[in-house]
């Protein structure tokens, strides 16, 4: 069934049964149908897809469609999915036990391949970023004994509550929480900012630089669309907060391993004082970091007093795939990851330029996404001046066509280096469809 609609050039149908009777199911017993909001396609609308296997660039879902890969688990699958050598070091690893709940060889090797790639002097292992950027503003706040903390509208960092403001959702300026449950008390401690505006870090910092425990930012925003920083702008906010006694906290959970071999800091050098890691170090499975100088890191329990544990942290099967996937990654990886996402990149733009649609390539490394407006996109604010009705049509279109891109405008898309002569055909046939859809204003291709 699959190969004889794209093998006939014919898009999938509109309708995924298999899918949309996992989602029924789903939706009785899980709120909203899925374990994680931006997956159940609520900005471009339809039936999410429930993906069964992946192999390299491929994904199938469960009505047995195939698609390229765009997502790549939201970054982390640099190889592409079931890569011979992950699968192989994971399976490894299971047949040695799964967890212990003491120290293990792996996560010291993990660590030891973090610390070698990064200007991390010490780091701690948990299971997700989330854990990693609510611990590091613990460490900052424990370590400076101060409690504000300065982050940039449209910057994710995670689910944590002191950083659910002005998250994604547009709440900007007066740290309002973006979520209930989430207390005034937790998200108004959070002064939230323009991105890439270093004067509007200067006036906070004049009138409360000394009650101000960080600056926490994404080293290359990728949560409302990739936002590459302004030239100079991570080194200036390190000055900024340290001439102020504060902490600068760069977040490299997207960016980090999948850019460069060191993350955004081996393109564009920083001193910060503590970094976060995620996705590509866990190589598909749950694993996450953050690491800094040893002077700070030294006060995490059992060395010091600021408490911090988990019971599955550094899980000998994540660290075997992390480790698995950060050893695949040497400087060809790196390249080819570059030249793919310019390709990919490309095409798409052509494509919309041919259609007619005004748009926005905007790339920080290898990292990508396409802002469907005529504005220059340097925040959230001007993120936000793009047509999200365009980019419904040109998703759906791509999905009919075999192409999986994140379900929200305001994602990055994700190349891996499994991506072969096929899987950019497939990219560039759906194209032309897509960019028509985008133009007719979300209208079907
Ligand atoms: C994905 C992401 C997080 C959160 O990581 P989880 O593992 O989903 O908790 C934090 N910061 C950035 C920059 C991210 O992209």
């Amino acid at each position: 069934m699959t190969t004889s609609y794209r093998a006939e050039g014919l898009p999938y149908p509109e309708d995924a049964p298999v899918s949309q009777a996992l989602f029924d199911r789903a939706q009785a017993i899980v709120p909203g149908g899925v374990n994680s909001p931006v997956r159940a396609f609520r900005a471009v609308g339809g039936t999410p897809r429930f993906m069964a296997h992946g192999k390299g660039p491929w994904l199938t879902d469960a009505d047995g469609r195939r698609y390229v890969d765009l997502v790549c688990s939201w970054g982390p699958l640099i190889h592409g999915h079931a890569h011979p050598e992950i699968v192989a070091a994971i399976q490894a690893a299971a047949s040695l036990g799964t967890s212990f709940g003491t120290p293990t060889a792996g996560e010291v090797d993990l660590a030891e391949e973090i610390v070698r790639r990064t200007a991390v002097d010490e780091v701690r292992l948990v299971n997700s970023g989330t854990e990693a950027t609510m611990t590091a503003i613990r460490l900052a706040r424990g370590y400076t004994g101060r409690s504000k903390i300065v982050k940039f509208a449209g910057c994710y960092h995670g689910h944590v509550d002191a950083l659910l403001a002005a998250a994604g959702s547009g709440v900007a300026t007066l740290g309002l929480p973006d979520s209930p449950g989430v207390t005034g008390a937790a998200a108004g401690e959070t002064i939230v900012l323009p991105y890439n505006d270093v004067a509007a870090v200067e006036q906070t910092f004049r009138e409360q630089g000394g009650e101000i425990a960080a600056i926490i930012t994404e080293a290359a925003a990728g949560n409302m669309g990739v936002v590459a920083p302004r030239d100079g702008f991570n080194q200036r906010i390190a000055e900024i907060a340290h001439a102020a006694g504060a902490l600068l906290i760069v977040d490299e959970v997207m960016t980090g391993f999948r850019v460069s071999a060191g993350g955004w800091a081996g393109l564009d050098p920083v001193d910060a004082d503590l970094f976060t890691f995620g996705k590509v170090m866990g190589g598909g499975l749950p694993a996450a970091a953050f690491g800094g100088r040893r002077e700070i890191m030294s006060r995490l329990a059992p060395a010091g007093p600021v408490y911090q544990a988990g019971t599955l942290s550094g899980n000998p099967l994540a660290c075997a795939a992390g480790l698995a996937s950060l050893r695949l990654a040497d400087d060809a990886t790196y390249k080819r990851l570059d030249e793919l996402s310019a390709t990919v990149g490309a095409l798409a733009s052509d494509a919309l330029t041919t259609a007619g649609v005004p748009h926005r390539l905007s790339f920080a490394g290898n990292m990508f996404s396409i802002f469907f407006t005529e504005s220059e996109v340097v925040d959230y604010e001007s993120a936000k001046t793009q047509d999200a009705g365009a980019f419904k049509g040109f998703f759906h279109a791509m999905l009919a066509r075999g192409v999986y891109l994140p379900p929200s405008a305001f994602e990055s898309w994700f190349v891996s280096t499994a991506l072969d002569e096929q899987a950019l055909e497939q990219i560039a046939a759906a194209l032309p469809h897509a960019a028509r859809a985008a133009a007719a204003g979300g209208a079907a291709a």
